[in-house]
């Protein structure tokens, strides 16, 4: 993973700490993810829970709890739905000079550093909680019957009416 974005309030100072767990709590909301370009999701209210374990010297686990919520639109009859979180990530952090590194759960720095910033290995994970397929039933909702059937008359008089109403169908549901 690449480092785009720096935000001040996500560097995480690890020079100085004592061995074991630490634990840091961020809110991760709307503004966050505003200062990220390429987002899919607009609305959120998450938590995380970001707890450091220093293990050596040069080998620390970091782990990413997230909980809360992210506003979705469904795929379907584009209704708005809060969807629930609940995620964990986790990281494994390196002081070494390590080249050729291409595991993206692995992070190398060098034994200059003193400090990380989390802000865009949070912003990668919270991305990953989009599910590829947003639909009212991801909430055990039924979709909007009255927009469906607007959506449906939609595409029909837009001149896509060659095709039967069951085909239309699936094309919305695809
Ligand atoms: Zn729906």
């Amino acid at each position: 993973m690449k480092k785009r974005v720096d935000l001040a309030n996500f560097d995480i100072k690890f020079v100085g700490l004592n061995l074991g767990k630490h634990d840091f709590q961020f809110k991760i909301d709307s503004e966050f993810i505003s200062k990220f370009q390429d987002t899919l999701i607009e609305k959120l209210d998450l938590t995380l829970n970001f707890t450091l374990d220093k293990q050596t010297e040069s080998l620390y686990l970091l782990d990413f709890n997230f909980t809360g919520s992210i506003e979705l639109e469904c795929d379907r009859c584009l209704q708005d739905f809060s969807y629930p979180v609940k995620q964990n990530n986790r990281l494994i952090l390196k002081v070494e000079n390590a080249q050729d590194n291409l595991n993206d759960d692995m992070i190398f720095i060098s034994s200059n550093d003193i400090k990380i910033n989390i802000a865009e290995y949070i912003y990668e994970f919270v991305s990953l909680i989009v599910p590829m397929k947003k639909t009212c039933e991801l909430i055990s909702k039924q979709c909007d019957k009255e927009m469906l059937k607007l959506l449906n008359n939609y595409s029909i008089q837009s001149g896509n009416n060659i095709h039967k109403p069951e085909e239309e169908w699936n094309m919305l549901k695809n």
